[in-house]
């Protein structure tokens, strides 16, 4: 027996905050749909690929995309085209002797080398979409520039995709948010490679992990400056957050507060965000927001945060 769903997640005014999940794969998206998220808000496809060394066929491709879709009838799918490099070489895409694989070919960069996989990847998504029932939406990561995100949207058009999207994940993005959301129709803060290109520290090192947090108050402005952007001009696109960032509860009032729309995590941690923003209106998160900007630095603006936030200690996170 299931229990029945819970239903969407909310602030204690109503405020709506879907909360989505970080899959790699179906068998995520199934555990992920009965652990009550709204849908997937990053669907890692690199994951489904990882073991081989040849480009997968587009058959194969959209039967690894429709087992997701399936997942989350009726519901949003966030899908990323393939993001190889650095941390998750493909051999098909990528070249391993780079001296500096963060700042190389990686994520969509990879069709400036390899031209062709990222349309025939897009073919794919389309056939898988038609196939299935989700409300599926298209992302690129890695995009630095309004020209890339204008480029990705004309490949999405051309596949016949409809919500084409990008990830802010390297600071010119969240910069430029402007100029790049007037190309596509949301963004997503990817806030684990957002930090490390922030702050020039290796999300892989472990002695830079004091750096490498979302915590620190220059990253926390970059995703300001990406909301204001999408809300530039009328535009008002959705922006959420698919990074580590959503999974930490008191992390993710703060974005709520920034102004993002959305956050996805992994699907464990779904229920303890969601006990805890439904303790606190979006004008509550607006404060905490304000006061984790004005810290001098990311230790004091999480514990200042946190701070306000007593129910973290009743609910032992
Ligand atoms: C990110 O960079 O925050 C992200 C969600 O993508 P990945 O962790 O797969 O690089
Ligand atoms: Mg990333």
């Amino acid at each position: 027996e299931h229990a029945p769903a819970p239903g969407a997640h909310r602030q204690a005014d109503g405020h709506l905050v879907p909360l989505l999940a970080n899959v790699g794969g179906a068998k995520d998206a199934v555990a992920a749909a009965g652990l009550n998220a709204q849908g997937v808000g990053l669907f890692r496809t690199e994951f489904c690929f990882l073991e081989r060394d040849t480009e997968p066929t587009v058959e194969e491709q959209a039967a690894a995309y429709q087992g997701v879709f399936d997942a989350f009838p009726g519901k949003k799918v966030v899908l990323r085209t393939l993001d190889a490099g650095a941390d998750k070489p493909l051999p098909f895409l990528t070249d391993a002797t780079e001296p500096n694989p963060a700042l190389g070919v990686r994520g969509y960069r990879t069709d400036f080398t390899t031209p062709g996989v990222l349309e025939r990847q897009l073919q794919a998504i389309a056939l898988a979409e038609k196939a299935s029932e989700a409300d599926v939406w298209v992302m690129a990561p890695m995009i630095s520039t309004a020209e890339e995100a204008a480029r990705f949207a004309s490949l999405c058009a051309a596949a016949g995709i409809k919500t084409p999207g990008v990830m802010v994940e390297v600071p010119s993005a969240a910069l430029t948010a402007e100029a790049i959301l007037r190309e596509v129709g949301f963004a997503s803060l990817g806030t684990n490679d957002l930090t490390q290109y922030a702050m020039a520290a290796d999300r892989q090192l472990g002695p830079l992990a004091a750096l490498n947090t979302p915590w620190q108050p220059a990253v926390l402005r970059l995703v300001g400056l990406t909301v204001e952007g999408s809300a530039a001009e009328g535009h008002n696109k959705p922006v959420g957050v698919c990074g580590e960032a959503a999974a930490d509860p008191a992390l993710a009032v703060v974005l709520t507060g920034l102004g993002v729309t959305t956050l996805s995590m992994t699907a464990r941690s779904i229920a303890a965000v969601a006990a805890v923003l439904k303790t606190v209106t979006l004008a509550e998160a607006r404060e905490l927001a304000k006061l984790a900007l004005s810290a001098p630095s990311a230790t004091e603006a999480r514990a200042w945060v946190r701070a306000k936030l007593p129910v973290l200690e009743d609910l032992g996170l």
